[in-house]
């Protein structure tokens, strides 16, 4: 009779762990299926994809680094080969040696036309505020780059604002209707723009987060200018 019981008692223990193992297996599997049925993370629809017409011109990838923050910023300059050609200062091809040269880079540089080139994908950060830094975003000091998207434009300055990258006999042969900036790029920027603010939520389109380089860079840098017409980027 006691080993019946025992028995009885060894059956019911062997039944419990059988019903609690079988409830566990079951909530397993259906998390399991719950997770399955998940949708994976998608980029919230086509806003993630760049729709500009852009050429592609990629720098060496020695002129850029992986970007690991969200960019907040876009960036505005002006670059030429003045310097060089004061009479033909605004091919693509000599704006893209000067870079890869010197190290430095930038995302997009605009063309005379409004063509667009992409010099660095936007997903790398390219090199092109180096030291600076905003009054509202002290903790970006010196550090502009990694959180912003730069744009060069093919533009010169006044010579004033050229005095620091070419002698004033050199600005002297640059054509006048050379300086300054013109409406297809003003177009193009637009465009530019729109679609990069559509894409990262973290650039406000406004002047607190689309700066120019010599306002990051006061004293150091002149770029986008005097002759640049925010009032054209609806800024
Ligand atoms: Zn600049």
């Amino acid at each position: 009779m006691k080993k019946e019981m025992k028995n009885i008692v060894i059956g019911i223990i062997v039944l419990i762990v059988f019903i609690v193992a079988g409830v566990h297996l079951k909530q397993r599997m259906a998390s399991q299926l719950a997770a399955s049925k998940e949708k994976p993370v998608e980029p919230s629809s086509s806003k993630i994809t760049k729709s500009v017409e852009t050429i592609e011109y990629d720098l060496p990838l020695s002129n850029s680094e992986k970007r690991v923050e969200h960019p907040t910023h876009v960036v505005l300059h002006f670059t030429s080969n003045a310097l060089n050609k004061p009479q033909d200062p605004y091919l693509i091809e000599d704006a893209y040696d000067i870079f890869k040269e010197s190290g430095v880079s930038t995302n997009y540089v605009i063309g005379r036309s409004g063509e667009i080139y992409s010099f660095v994908p936007e997903n790398r950060v390219a090199y092109h505020a180096g030291k600076g830094s905003l009054s509202d975003f002290p903790e970006y000091n010196d550090r502009l780059n990694y959180y912003s998207i730069g744009i060069e434009i093919l533009a010169i300055g006044t010579c004033e604002e050229m005095s620091t990258m070419i002698p004033v006999e050199n600005f002297d042969l640059i054509d006048s209707d050379l300086v300054g900036y013109t409406e297809a790029q003003y177009q193009a920027l637009n465009v530019l723009i729109e679609d990069i603010v559509g894409r990262y939520p973290g650039i406000k389109k406004n002047r607190a987060h689309i700066v120019g380089h010599d306002e990051y860079s006061t004293g150091r840098k002149t770029d986008p200018g005097s002759l640049f017409d925010w009032s054209k980027i609806g800024l």
